[in-house]
């Protein structure tokens, strides 16, 4: 039968997920991309639903550069970051977390991700999960004088509602640290990034998990790690895979999908979109089923 290269792709994706004793996962930027979600770089429909008005009266594009943006007080800053972090609240799971899962399904796998935008969270119970760029569901204290995030939601509901029509939130809504006084500050990474006891226990997952798999037949399958930082997901995939005598690497990048030469016959790049490429693998992973149910059927003696 005629296969394309892009069901070769799935097909392939598809074997070797299922033959793999444990998956590590590690998805950055390009996952939410795959989703449809662009606005931390651009200004897609989200961003202009949600920061409009931010970008009206600054000028900026992306959410990225509101973040980093010197806002001319602290209660218009933490306007927009009310108003980012509402926005990551309210948008819907990206399609290709549920198809992710779909195939991960009985599997034993863990998933590491930089990206903050919590949508995993959605999908993926919390020891199976380790965020290594922070979550902008916390906020820490920006001097970092003791080591606790503080669950966010209800204070960004409670700020977001409060913008007032200068874009501004009031003075005493923005949220200071119980202990020491000082503004808080969303626990990403950035200049103040906190490294305590959450940050630790995301590391500390992922080393139980390879502790407990290294020597089995262990895929790494990247999904949307770009170029800019490499030093997170990718460079420590391409050494696993390299170590490691069973592990199998599979990058999945419409851009980046680079597979080095040492490790040429132990990986794949596969160069397409995200989105497509699960949702075709999960497609024919639903065929499969019904192929085996039928056979299965039929050795039943039920549809003789
Ligand atoms: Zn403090």
């Amino acid at each position: 039968m005629f296969q394309s290269d892009h069901e070769k792709n799935a097909g392939y994706l598809l074997e070797k997920i299922e033959e793999a004793d444990a998956v590590l996962v590690g998805a950055a930027a390009g996952m939410s991309a795959a989703c449809g979600y662009n606005f931390f770089y651009q200004n897609d429909s989200y961003f202009r639903k949600y920061l409009g008005e931010f970008h009206k009266k600054y000028g900026y594009v992306g959410a990225f550069n509101g973040f980093y943006y010197r806002y001319p007080s602290r209660e218009e800053r933490w306007a927009f970051l009310a108003r980012m972090c509402y926005m990551e609240y309210e948008c819907e799971t990206g399609r290709p977390y549920y198809d992710l899962m779909e195939l991960l399904e009985g599997k034993t796998y863990h998933i590491m991700t930089t990206n903050q935008d919590f949508q995993f969270t959605r999908v993926v119970p919390e020891e199976k999960l380790s965020a290594i760029q922070g979550d902008s569901r916390y906020f820490q204290c920006s001097r970092r004088c003791h080591d606790e995030i503080f669950y966010n939601r209800d204070m960004v509901y409670g700020m977001n509602a409060a913008i007032d029509l200068d874009l501004k939130i009031p003075t005493e809504m923005i949220p200071r640290c119980p202990q020491c006084g000082a503004e808080l500050e969303p626990w990403v990474r950035g200049y103040t990034f906190l490294e305590g006891a959450k940050y630790k226990d995301e590391y500390r997952k992922i080393w139980r998990f390879l502790q407990q798999h290294s020597s089995e037949k262990i895929l790494f399958l990247e999904l949307g790690v770009g170029q800019m930082t490499p030093m997170f997901i990718k460079e420590p995939f391409w050494n696993l895979t390299y170590q490691l005598p069973q592990a199998f690497y599979i990058t999945i990048n419409p851009k980046d999908a680079l597979l080095p030469d040492e490790i040429a016959d132990k990986g794949m790049a596969i160069r397409e979109d995200i989105a497509k490429a699960l949702e075709d693998a999960v497609k024919m992973a639903e065929a499969k089923k019904v192929c085996r149910t039928s056979e299965g059927g039929k050795d039943n003696g039920e549809f003789v």
